[in-house]
């Protein structure tokens, strides 16, 4: 008979019977077994008319295709990894060098066998418990009486201690004082008798994590140890134990990210938070309607296949502030290891064993994250690239990437130093090499179609710096700061922005009014704050530069910072709105190829600001020759390497005082 022409009973039996097979035969761990088919059982009972058919149908499938016990072997092979990652990447010495330690820790943790300690003074007792938890794999030392089993503690450490609660002379209360006085984090499992509950429940307050009563059954020994060690584990590891790499686009965050995943032979997953509006986005929708889904990591894991995949977290930082519910909390029950093995999706409603995936967060800018996620995590900073690196990472990968993906490896394109060099400073601004990427693949695209008109009979091409005009057009940055004039009551600046730093000039300008101060530029609280108080620093100051007194009572005095598309908020600008308005009452030009960063105080001191590699790197870009910096700021650049400072004269203040003579042209 066809399915068609069955009747809506049978064909309902049959569904039913199919998934009855195939929960049996999907070894799902038992308690999900157990919902699985309570929720069967109820879909036999209702007609397939009804929408909680439905819904109940999807939702038993979604279960049994959930890689609930599926891992994939992990190669714990660190110098495969090592070499996995450089020849992925160039440079990044300092972050594969942070990475690999992480890794070599999660090895350490994997690889070792966690020891037991067991102790009871029943000597039959002792060897079966010895035996059976040798077969689990794991280090297991006995000892026959509490008073060993003390001694034994003085010398070693062990994961979990299971001993017996009644024993001659030292008894188990003891032998668990004792160990948690010296091992906290040692999870200790009492054996008692039926008579002694109670005391066994005593022991429970006293810190021990479990008790198992007599006679012992070794299945239930095998899973509360089991538990004791993750609950170990989780301790031990829970702070950190997250990895977060935070900088600029395009410095390879994600790609190094994949490069994880594949040294260690695990899949890769990657969530988008940025704009996340719902909690039920991260922790699913209840199954109460039709188009209830589980969350974006339950479903990414379902997508993967296995349960340990290596699952990118993208832009924590830029989580939606009208998130709905708590983005913090949810994050966290994903990311802390104290709770992630008993994960709770809201469509799932049975927990799901997170622990062992490996999470990557990524951010733009670690500090914008709530506090209570960054304290988990272990921030890896990525930070901009220097011209020699963009155009090592150009040539070596970028460039035979595209020449791969473009379809050119029979006949490839050579780029000449030069011309990358020019696509790099003419047509990119950038603290990573997104665009110079991007610019790359549009000249492999355009050679690849002329190929294709020309028929393929193109001789051998040369990239070169006038091919690139003809490819990618005008020129699209110019040196800013070399190409301008010096003026009055301009000044440049340097600003942290999260694509990087950036160079901005600050412009004052004055015209008769009753002493009102006018910012304008899309400036951020923090910086109209700056303003204000570079303004309140002249103003008292006003002798010290020769600034008449009534002057501020008949002028209006207008700040503005052009380029409307950086974010410009931070304290960096202080001191370089306050040169601009000394600049402008005392009517001095400043150079515009000295660019000032710190933020200013109302005592004329210059305190350090961050970013500042990211802003050398963005003064290099524009041309700037000399860059006027915090004092305290002076450990920052000394541990930068000559790359970065190449061509840049660095000079150091405490107070603003020191630098005008320096800005200001006389
Ligand atoms: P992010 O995630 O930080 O925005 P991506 O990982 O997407 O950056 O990197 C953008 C591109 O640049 C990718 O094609 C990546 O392979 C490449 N890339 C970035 N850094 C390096 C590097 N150090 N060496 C080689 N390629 C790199």
């Amino acid at each position: 008979m066809s399915f068609f022409k069955k009747s809506d009973d049978q064909c309902q039996d049959s569904t039913i019977e199919e998934l009855r097979q195939r929960i049996l035969s999907a070894q799902l761990p038992s308690g999900v077994q157990r919902v699985a088919s309570k929720e069967l059982e109820m879909l036999s009972k209702i007609s397939p008319n009804v929408a909680e058919f439905t819904i109940g149908l999807s939702y038993i499938d979604y279960i049994i295709n959930l890689p609930w016990n599926k891992k994939t072997e992990d190669n714990l092979d660190l110098q495969s990894a090592e070499r996995i990652l450089n020849e992925k990447h160039s440079g990044l010495v300092k972050v594969k060098e942070r990475i690999l330690e992480h890794l070599a820790v999660k090895i350490l943790m994997l690889n070792k066998k966690p020891r037991i300690l067991v102790v009871d003074d029943e000597k039959i007792a002792l060897q079966h418990l010895d035996h059976a938890l040798k077969k689990e794999g794991y280090s297991v030392t006995t000892a026959n009486s509490g008073l060993e089993a003390i001694s034994k503690l003085e010398t070693s450490a062990f994961d979990v201690v299971l001993t017996d609660l009644k024993m001659e002379k030292v008894d188990g209360i003891e032998v668990l004082e004792k160990t948690k006085h010296r091992y906290p984090d040692t999870q200790v499992i009492m054996i008692t008798g039926y008579a002694s509950v109670d005391t066994a429940v005593a022991a429970i307050k006293k810190g021990a994590f479990h008790y198992i009563a007599k006679p012992i059954k070794l299945d239930e020994v095998r899973l509360v140890v089991q538990d004791a060690l993750k609950k170990k584990f989780s301790t031990r590891s829970s702070k950190g134990s997250v990895l977060c790499f935070a900088g600029p686009p395009g410095t390879g965050k994600t790609s190094l990210g994949r490069a994880i995943a594949e040294a260690l032979g695990r899949k890769f997953s990657r969530i988008s938070l940025g704009g996340m509006k719902d909690e039920a986005e991260i922790m699913g929708h209840r199954r109460t309607y039709a188009g209830a889904m589980p969350g974006r990591i339950i479903d990414e894991i379902h997508r993967a296949g296995v349960s340990n995949p290596v699952l990118m977290l993208d832009e924590m930082d830029k989580i939606g502030h009208d998130f709905k519910g708590d983005p913090s909390s949810a994050l966290l029950e994903v990311l802390d290891p104290e709770q992630n093995h008993s994960f709770i999706d809201h469509y799932l409603d049975v927990p799901f064993d997170l622990s062992g995936v490996i999470f990557i967060v990524t951010a733009n800018i670690a500090d914008n994250m709530q506090d209570a996620l960054r304290d988990r995590m272990e921030v890896i900073e990525f930070t901009g690239y220097t011209e020699d690196e963009k155009r090592e990472i150009a040539l070596r990968y970028l460039v035979p990437k595209q020449i791969q993906e473009k379809g050119l490896s029979d006949n490839p394109p050579a780029f000449t130093v030069e011309a990358v060099t020019k696509i790099i400073q003419e047509h990119t601004r950038e603290a990573g090499i997104r665009n110079l990427e991007r610019q790359i693949a549009t000249i492999c695209r355009k050679i690849a179609t002329e190929l294709v008109q020309n028929k393929g009979t193109a001789q051998d091409i040369r990239v070169t710096p006038e091919l690139l005009d003809r490819y990618l057009g005008q020129r699209k940055y110019y040196f800013e700061v070399a190409d301008e004039k010096n003026r009055v009551g301009v000044t440049t600046g340097l600003v942290w922005t999260e694509v990087g730093g950036a160079i901005i000039f600050v412009e004052a300008a004055k015209m008769k009014g009753s002493g009102e101060l006018i910012l304008t530029g899309s400036l951020g609280d923090v910086m109209r704050e700056s303003a204000q108080a570079a303004m309140s620093y002249i103003r008292s100051n006003a002798a010290e530069f020769n600034i008449q007194d009534d002057f501020f009572e008949k002028q209006d005095i207008h700040v503005h910072v052009p380029a409307g598309a950086i974010p410009k908020d931070g304290p960096s600008a202080g001191a370089t709105i306050g040169i601009a308005l000394i600049s402008l009452l005392t009517g001095h030009a400043a150079r515009r190829d000295v660019a000032i960063t710190g933020e200013l105080t109302l005592t004329g001191r210059i305190l350090p600001v961050g970013g500042i590699k990211e802003k050398l790197l963005a003064a290099r870009q524009a041309g700037v020759n000399i860059v006027v910096l915090p004092r305290k700021n002076k450990v920052d650049t000394e541990n930068l390497s000559d790359d970065v400072r190449k061509g840049l004269e660095l000079v150091h203040a405490d107070n603003i005082n020191e630098i005008v003579d320096l800005v200001l042209l006389k």
